[in-house]
């Protein structure tokens, strides 16, 4: 059997007019198998997003080639794209994109009744299931408003299940609930990769989160700048302080090394795109030391 996922020396450049272009992926090769469970992590900018929209078919590349389960989706027109989306990927976003006037069961029924493939009353059953699986048995007539944002993300999830997608991805699922229902959603998806099989794909800034991952790919400046050695750890036990602070520093160091490249690039970007790049940096810069610096806190 093919490989879920195969990019091929996958370029994406924006045209933003006036001559002004952003190359954010420049030239990705990447091979994920089945079943594998795989984090991306990079600084903000740095092509995480548009990676993942290009392996799921919400945007299509400049150059290379996106071969999903042996098919390259790469050159496809909106309407294949739209039912490889359907068949094969479930997506799961930072700020769940619920329809917010549908309940929960409601809405993970959306996507089994795009297919058509099951009767209503299956769907029903089905999407009952789903949310049992996530535990939300008893939140099914709720709507997006009157749930708090992890059953939120939990919804967002059995909804990329419906359609027993093989492929899951998750642009930072944890970016907008609080750590500890972060870690929550993390196992929730874990847990779903290790009994259902699928491979998951999950864009996150918290390098403990990352942790539970099989792999973990760092990107930089819309490359994926090496894969280092798996530590090895107990994705159930607690996070080890010192292994945790090696991947914040190791962060500080590509977050630095971003805003040498931002620097670089300074003349090619508006002033609105570098002022606004600028203050992302420095956000950052600002969270990790500060993690960094509570890091060696603890240990004392
Ligand atoms: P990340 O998810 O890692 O923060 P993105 O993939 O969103 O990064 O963005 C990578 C680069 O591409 C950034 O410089 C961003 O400004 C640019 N970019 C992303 N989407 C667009 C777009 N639709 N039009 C123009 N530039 C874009
Ligand atoms: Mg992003």
């Amino acid at each position: 059997m093919s490989d879920p996922v195969e990019l091929r020396d996958v370029v994406k450049t924006y045209d933003l007019g006036g001559g002004i272009r952003v190359d954010a992926l420049r030239g990705i090769d990447l091979t994920i198998k089945r079943g594998e469970f795989i984090s991306i992590m990079g600084p903000s900018g740095c092509g995480k997003t548009t990676l993942l929209n290009i392996i799921g078919g919400l945007d299509s590349p400049t150059d290379g080639q996106v071969i999903i389960d042996g098919i390259n989706i790469a050159r496809m027109g909106e309407g294949e794209l739209a039912r490889i989306r359907r068949e094969k990927i479930g997506f799961v976003f930072q700020f769940f994109n619920l329809v917010p006037l549908l309940t929960a069961l409601e809405n993970v029924q959306i996507p089994m009744i795009f297919t058509g493939r099951l009767p209503n009353a299956e769907i029903k059953k089905r999407a009952i299931e789903l949310l049992h699986l996530v535990g939300l048995e008893h939140r099914l007539h709720h709507r997006p408003a009157q749930m708090s944002g992890g059953e939120q993300q939990r919804v967002a999830i059995a909804r990329a299940l419906a359609n027993e997608p093989s492929i899951i991805l998750a642009d930072e699922p944890t970016g907008n609930v609080d750590q500890e229902t972060g870690w929550k959603i993390v196992r929730l998806i874990k847990g779903l990769n290790e009994t259902l099989g699928q491979t998951c794909i999950i864009v996150t800034h918290d390098p403990a989160i990352a942790q539970v991952s099989e792999r973990i790919l760092y990107m930089i400046d819309g490359r994926i700048i090496s894969e280092p050695p798996r530590l090895t750890i107990n994705p159930s036990s607690n996070i080890l302080a010192d292994e945790r602070r090696q991947m914040l520093l190791a962060e500080l160091r590509w977050l630095e090394a971003s805003i040498k490249s931002l620097e670089r690039r300074k003349t090619k970007l508006s002033q609105e795109s570098y002022a606004e790049a600028k203050i992302g940096y420095e956000k950052q810069l600002e969270r990790l030391k500060k993690a960094i610096q509570e890091s060696y806190e603890k240990r004392r």
